[in-house]
């Protein structure tokens, strides 16, 4: 049996959605959203799958989805990202994983940063690369200059970077990204850049790739998701968009981890993309509201909480907020006796985590954010 994965615990995701659903507790826990729905979408994905073809669509997408994500990425974001230069993938976590697969040889070494979404790791090391993994500073989730110039040796060949940043909802600071586009220039690097949080950037501000930066557009991976930008993560539809030389490899391992997605779901996803940018908008303006309802809650019952500027998530400082208790003895507690999971931030880091920080995911119904909120004020007595 592969160690890597004989000796890797499950997901805490759907290990804290298993135990809300076993509890009946309130899962603030996995990042997925209760509403707004797309009923477009959604319609148009019921339409393709009784009217159009089921059969294997072209393995890199259908050119239709390919020409709507290139399209989109134009008048969003300004790139030149053309349709031949994507690859659409079974989500973003395939997507990740083709690209690790695709470009790491074994040996190579792939810069972190940490906190880390839990694949990138044994991805890493599936595809035979050796992760060296750089703190973000955790007083204001920057990156530390000298911190990465450390990291980088003369195996350096990748480098992963999700921004925004799943858990702490924050977003890469344009120096830093000046400074990550430099390093990749210097030191010949790939970067594969999880960019599904882009369509969930709140306070007005707009997401900038590093594929965008000076010297990068020939050496980035860009990855989005469908199931972010429409609220539909079970649908599993994401891409990655390289320049020619990267997709057509990145193509070729695509090809042998899912060959393709359902073709219904890419109908569905291009047609939303073609025409529903204000309901973008307003699923965005609508997670903003609730992340500044639950913010607002959750100070209100004296916990202490780090700036969101983006994603479904907020984290909540124990340390902070006057409890004693690690995040992991918090999450447990607190699902024990206030019927509400969360995720520990320690689940989150390979090595010396830190322990006073618990995610929450807001985008939920108003009446759902409300009845935590009234459960946590009430258990939170017990739990300091
Ligand atoms: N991206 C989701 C989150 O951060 C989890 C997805 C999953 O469960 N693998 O909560």
């Amino acid at each position: 049996m592969n160690p890597i994965y004989r000796d890797m615990p499950t997901t805490i995701f759907e290990a804290m959605s298993m135990r809300a659903r076993e509890t009946g507790a309130i899962n603030l826990g996995q990042g997925f959203p209760d509403g707004p729905r797309n009923d477009l979408v959604i319609d148009a994905a019921c339409q393709a799958l009784q009217h159009r073809s089921n059969q294997y669509p072209p393995m890199v997408g259908l050119p239709e989805l390919r020409a709507a994500i290139a399209d989109w990425y134009r008048r969003h974001q300004q790139l030149d990202i053309t349709p031949d230069e994507v690859v659409v993938t079974s989500g973003a976590t395939e997507a990740i994983a083709a690209a690790l697969l695709a470009i790491v040889k074994p040996g190579d070494e792939v810069l972190l940063f940490q906190p880390l979404y839990d694949a990138y790791y044994p991805l890493v090391q599936r595809a035979g690369g050796i992760a060296r993994i750089v703190d973000f500073d955790r007083s204001c989730w920057r990156i530390d200059a000298q911190a990465l110039a450390d990291a980088i040796s003369p195996r350096t060949r990748v480098l992963l970077l999700n921004d925004p940043m799943n858990p702490m909802g924050t977003t890469a600071h344009p120096d830093d990204l000046a400074l990550l586009a430099r390093t990749c220039v210097d030191n010949d690097l790939i970067a594969i850049c999880d960019e599904v949080w882009e369509a969930l950037v709140y306070d007005g501000a707009q997401h900038r790739s590093l594929l965008s930066y000076p010297g990068m557009r020939e050496r980035t991976v860009k990855i989005g998701s469908a199931g972010k930008i429409f609220g539909l993560t079970g649908w599993k539809v994401g891409w990655m968009c390289a320049a020619p030389q990267i997709a057509r490899v990145l193509a070729k391992a695509h090809q042998f981890l899912t060959f393709t997605t359902p073709p219904n779901l890419q109908w569905a996803v291009a047609e939303g993309l073609n025409s529903q940018d204000d309901w973008i908008a307003m699923a965005r303006a609508q997670h903003q509201a609730s992340r500044d309802f639950f913010c607002a809650g959750v100070r209100q019952i004296g916990l202490a909480t780090v700036p969101s500027a983006a994603t479904y998530f907020v984290c909540v400082d124990l340390a902070l907020s006057g409890i004693a208790m690690d995040d992991m003895a918090f999450c447990n507690a607190m699902i024990k006796q206030a019927g509400v999971a969360a995720i520990p931030i320690s689940a989150f880091y390979s090595d010396a985590p830190p322990t006073h920080l618990v995610r929450f995911c807001f985008a939920k119904e108003r009446a759902t954010l409300e009845r935590a909120l009234e459960r946590l004020a009430e258990a939170l007595p017990r739990l300091k």
